[in-house]
């Protein structure tokens, strides 16, 4: 069960526990959500699968997992699946002895004050910010493989049908981007934007207040301001940030089990 007790945290640090929860939330709630998946739906699954196969960051057991679904997964050309075949593979039923997701969720940086605050659309947004530096610091040689990926599963998938809504009017900017980094900084942009349009609203943490990020404190270098007094990002600063902020080797394991 959801182990619900409070757990001290760093609030400019990622956390594997955020992210793992975020997978499991995914695959075994949205996903679940569709009995059947096919067309659309089971392209983006497959495009989600490869991605996270390819760039997650995570612990030897989770990587296993990962790359047995996604083994099967692109394995599978029947135009359709059942959301219960997946679900054994998932389950690892007599595959892999040492692969495995978590079997609940447990927030920790992405924790929310009230139970209906944060969680995983919080964890979703990092999840996609660690995959586009993963992306970059493992040169991949499509840079709009996972945005495209993030596209597709979002729109698809994600439960938040109006957050999906709102987002998928943002992805036709996506033909700007053209290397790696402006994937990374195409990201931070758009989540720039969703944060400046929501601040104040009944979806905001009063505990974690909607802001330009990263905020000065964080990253003094990232802000400036032109001759006549309007802030400017210097986004290769931005940019500077963002590879460590995101990167693999600065996930904490706190709480993990
Ligand atoms: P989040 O915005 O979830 O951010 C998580 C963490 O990422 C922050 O704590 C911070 O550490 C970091 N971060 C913040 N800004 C940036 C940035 N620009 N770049 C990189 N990292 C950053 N909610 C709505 O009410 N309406 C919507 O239309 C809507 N659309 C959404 C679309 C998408 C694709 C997603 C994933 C979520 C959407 N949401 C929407 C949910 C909303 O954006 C937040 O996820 C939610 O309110 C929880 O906010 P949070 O305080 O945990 O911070």
């Amino acid at each position: 069960s959801t182990d619900e007790s409070w757990k001290p945290f760093n609030s400019s640090r990622v956390y594997m526990a955020d992210l793992e929860s975020t997978l499991y939330y995914s695959l075994y709630v949205e996903v679940a959500a569709h009995t059947v998946i096919s067309g659309e739906a089971l392209t983006a699954l497959k495009k989600y699968i490869s991605v996270l196969s390819k760039h997650f960051p995570g612990r030897p057991v989770v990587m296993n997992l990962l790359k047995s679904v996604n083994s099967w997964l692109q394995s599978q050309t029947a135009d359709q699946i059942s959301y219960d075949a997946l679900e054994d593979i998932l389950d690892n039923t007599a595959q892999m002895p040492n692969a495995a997701l978590p079997d609940d969720t447990k927030w920790v940086g992405c924790q929310g004050s009230q139970p209906h605050l944060r969680r995983y659309p919080c964890g979703l947004w990092t999840l996609f910010h660690v995959l586009t530096v993963q992306a970059k610091n493992s040169t991949a040689s499509d840079p709009l493989e996972v945005l495209d990926a993030m596209k597709r599963y979002i729109h698809i998938f994600f439960g938040c049908r109006q957050c999906a809504e709102h987002f998928g009017n943002m992805v036709d900017s996506l033909v700007e981007v053209k290397t790696l980094s402006s994937a990374i900084l195409w990201l931070w942009a758009k989540h720039n934007r969703v944060n400046n349009r929501i601040a104040g609203a009944l979806s905001e943490d009063p505990q974690f207040p909607k802001i330009q990020w990263p905020s000065p404190e964080m990253c003094s270098a990232c802000h400036t301001v032109t001759d006549n007094g309007e802030h400017r990002w210097n986004t290769e600063e931005v940019l500077a940030f963002l590879l460590t902020y995101f990167s693999s080797s600065r996930i904490l394991t706190d709480y993990l089990e």
